[in-house]
């Protein structure tokens, strides 16, 4: 079996965008309705000549009480299934309540953690990934998952860790 490569983040931080700039392909739902990924979806990826699995999560309805709650279950199970996560954060917006819950379940796991600061379309915005290191989780890769900025690089963090 290929290693795992699972994406984790709350809704609307661009998961799937990123899932597709990884794959090369539009086949991840894009949706400007958080929350569109309704199941975990696994990809075939290859990067510099190493294949891996992609995995992206979701699933949880935003409007659902108890949204924290299931945002955390998610995570548990990318964390079971994966070799690496990549948890992906709008820094545009910085962490909210929801990231820290997921940030503090990647943190226990043990797995390796990446830590995307997605939305940095331009250098102006690379400051507000600094604002990231908050979470814990080593140091926020500033990526722009639409513009395809340092995504490069990032997969080469990603592949590091595998
Ligand atoms: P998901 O819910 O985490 O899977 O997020 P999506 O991939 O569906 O993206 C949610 C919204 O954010 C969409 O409108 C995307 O076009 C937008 N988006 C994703 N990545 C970026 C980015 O790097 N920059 C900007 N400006 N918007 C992005
Ligand atoms: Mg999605």
């Amino acid at each position: 079996p290929l290693p795992v490569v699972a994406i984790v983040g709350r809704p609307n931080v661009g998961k799937s965008t990123l899932v597709n700039r990884i794959i090369g392909r539009r086949e991840a739902v894009v949706e400007d309705v958080p929350g569109v990924t309704r199941d975990r979806v696994a990809y075939d990826a290859n990067w510099r000549g190493r294949r891996f699995t992609v995995v992206d999560t979701g699933g949880w309805d935003p409007d659902a009480t108890g949204m924290n709650l299931r945002i955390a279950e998610q995570a548990q199970v990318a964390v079971q299934l994966a070799d690496v996560i990549l948890f992906v954060v709008d820094a545009t917006v910085g962490a909210t309540d929801a990231d820290e819950i997921v940030g503090s379940v990647l943190r226990q796991s043990g797995k390796p953690v990446i830590l995307a600061a997605n939305k940095v379309d331009n250098q102006q915005l690379e400051l507000e990934a600094s604002g990231l290191w908050a979470l814990g989780l080593g140091e926020p890769y500033p990526v722009s998952a639409l513009h395809g900025r340092s995504s490069g690089d990032l997969l080469d963090i990603v592949l590091d860790a595998l």
